[in-house]
């Protein structure tokens, strides 16, 4: 098939990629005139293991073409997917300036039937306003369209996508669905068809659900940490139960990221907007903000009365999570500043995200390696689980270090080898040892 995917981002690109590989003719469409260029020269803008790779190779291929004029990437397109920012406001509500001149730009060239597809996030109702931009702006409707969330995971966006656990049909007609069915086909893949409100809700349900489940454990972690419980084991022997299963069941700093974050205050705001003020996502939000905090205290309580002032903490980990660059709304965002307001000297170290979080942390001081982060730090704070960190040698670690501190807030190691290496090691949901 022929299809158009608007909005070269992590959604946006990861999809026409696949779609690529999977036999379709993919025309890739950005208004960033820069991002477009240089994807044309195969510079991908985000890191995402695997994509260079399997864009290179459906390009050489002549499947995959980038455009910055929309309406030569969507002339002779079927389908067209909408995958353009979705970003929260100030007041919490999702922005959809980017949707809406989306919108307005297909009613501008739409000259023969397609079904236009919303795969970004966005709030109920807006398949229709969509659908009305375009309609009064083309003058006419021939066209559908449907809403088909997107579900994958920054780090992991090409496996998800070949492995999609399903695909979800919002659609007004069955030329849609078969459309959107055919588009799927060489993905075999559970397919729920269902109206668009619904499948605009699904997709906010979901993300709301997985962060419920984390800032359940973390509350849970935050208990044990006051009764003496382990929340690995606690977390272990819930995630058995096949009614709870063990995903999103890791105790930590909370989730961040450019859509749990966003997601759940747009949800509340769908809420107040339809009448109905939601009760369990405030909460969810509530212990998600002080939950990276609590590393802060876990410092302070390492140095006791000495106090942070003018000690250099190494921050291993600045982006959201481990095999992305994606800065928005990382806890290092917070973190970093708060640590130097206290007079922390703070040096960071990530694989792959320094440059952006220098674009969002101005102050941030960074070294290429992770040794040469924790050298001569008097304490490490762990804020994302990359494997790097993971693997770390820790005789060495210690060695590198002024004082062997570790505070972890991605639990990566068991606190009893900790203690017989001989460090000071603090983590979530787990007693410190010393
Ligand atoms: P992004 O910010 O990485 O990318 C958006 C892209 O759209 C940018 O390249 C931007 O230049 C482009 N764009 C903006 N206006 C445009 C226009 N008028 N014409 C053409 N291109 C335009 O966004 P993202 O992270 O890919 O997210 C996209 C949507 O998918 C959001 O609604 C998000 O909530 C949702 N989503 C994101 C993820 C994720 O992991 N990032 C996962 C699932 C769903």
């Amino acid at each position: 098939m022929n299809i158009c995917v608007i909005g070269t981002g992590y959604v946006g690109l990861v999809s026409g990629v696949c779609f690529s590989d999977k036999g379709h003719y993919v025309t890739c469409v950005d208004i960033d005139k820069e991002k477009i260029n240089n994807l044309k020269n195969e510079i991908i803008p985000i890191y995402e293991p695997g994509l260079k790779e399997l864009l290179k190779k459906n390009k050489d291929e002549g499947r995959l073409q980038f455009t910055s004029n929309l309406s030569d990437g969507i002339a002779g397109a079927e389908v067209v997917l909408i995958a353009v920012g979705t970003p929260a406001r100030e007041d919490g509500e999702a922005d959809l300036q980017y949707i809406k001149a989306v919108a307005r730009s297909i009613g501008e060239n739409l000259t023969d039937y397609k079904v236009i597809v919303t795969k970004s996030t966005v709030p109920v109702g807006t398949g229709q306003m969509i659908k009305e931009i375009i309609s009064n702006t083309a003058g006419h409707s021939h066209f559908d369209i449907a809403s088909n969330p997107e579900f994958l995971r920054e780090g992991s966006a090409i496996k998800d996508t070949f492995q999609m656990e399903r695909a979800i049909f919002g659609v007004e007609s069955e030329r849609a669905e078969r459309i959107l069915k055919k588009l799927h086909e060489p993905f075999q893949t559970k397919i729920v068809v269902t109206n668009v409100e619904t499948a605009e809700m699904t997709k906010y349900a979901a993300n709301a659900f997985l962060a419920t489940k984390i800032s359940f454990i973390n509350e849970v972690a935050n208990l044990c940490e006051a009764s003496g419980a382990d929340v690995e084991k606690v977390a272990e022997g819930m995630g058995y139960d096949h009614r709870i299963g063990k995903a999103f069941l890791q105790a930590g700093i909370g989730y961040g990221g450019s859509c749990f974050p966003k997601d759940t205050q747009a949800l509340l705001k769908i809420g107040e907007k339809a009448g109905y003020s939601l009760k369990i996502v405030p909460a969810v939000e509530s212990v998600n903000k002080e939950q990276r905090l609590r590393l802060i205290n876990k410092l302070r309580c390492a140095f006791g009365k000495e106090g942070l002032k003018g000690k250099r903490v190494a921050v291993l980990g600045l982006a959201f999570k481990p095999n992305t660059d994606d800065m928005r709304a990382a806890p290092s965002v917070d973190l970093i500043p708060l640590l130097e307001r206290e007079g922390v000297e703070v040096i960071c170290y990530d694989p792959v995200a320094t440059s952006k979080a220098k674009e969002v942390i101005e102050s941030l001081q960074s070294t290429s390696t992770l040794y040469g982060a924790v050298k001569d730090a008097e304490a490490i704070l762990i804020l994302t689980d990359w494997q790097e960190f993971k693997d770390m040698n820790l005789e060495q670690v210690k060695l590198e270090l002024k004082r062997p501190i570790i505070i972890d807030g991605r639990n990566l190691f068991d606190p009893l080898k900790m203690r017989d290496i001989g460090f000071y090691y603090d983590s979530i949901g787990r007693s410190v040892v010393k």
